[in-house]
């Protein structure tokens, strides 16, 4: 089951990569002729989440188990908010909504 976590935080790096690279450096990426470009969708928030994956997933931060609230995975000691992705949790600290975020913004 480790190696599953293992997997899911690379494709959060993968995510995260595709990101970067389709932010900014558009124009370097030549459109064949004749072909309509294809525009970026983002993944959409929610999905849905195997049970038997969210039982084994847990707090990058501080190892504790996460509940799953509307799109997100929080985890029940810091209360960090982390995305769910077209199903696909991300488990990453920078990607995770603080607290104070999930407050502000509804979920
Ligand atoms: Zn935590």
């Amino acid at each position: 089951m480790k190696r599953l976590v293992v997997v899911l935080l690379a494709a959060g790096g993968l995510a995260w990569w595709w990101r970067s690279r389709s932010s900014g450096n558009a124009d370097t990426w030549s459109t064949p002729t004749g072909s309509e470009p294809t525009p970026y969708e983002p993944p959409k928030l929610g999905g849905d989440v195997d049970p038997e994956l969210l039982a084994i997933l847990a707090c990058p931060l501080d190892k504790q188990p996460v509940t799953r609230q509307g799109n997100y995975l929080v985890c029940g000691e810091c209360q960090r908010h982390y995305p769910i992705r077209d199903g696909i949790p991300v488990m990453l600290i920078d990607e995770a909504l603080t607290p104070e975020q999930a407050a502000a913004a509804p979920i």
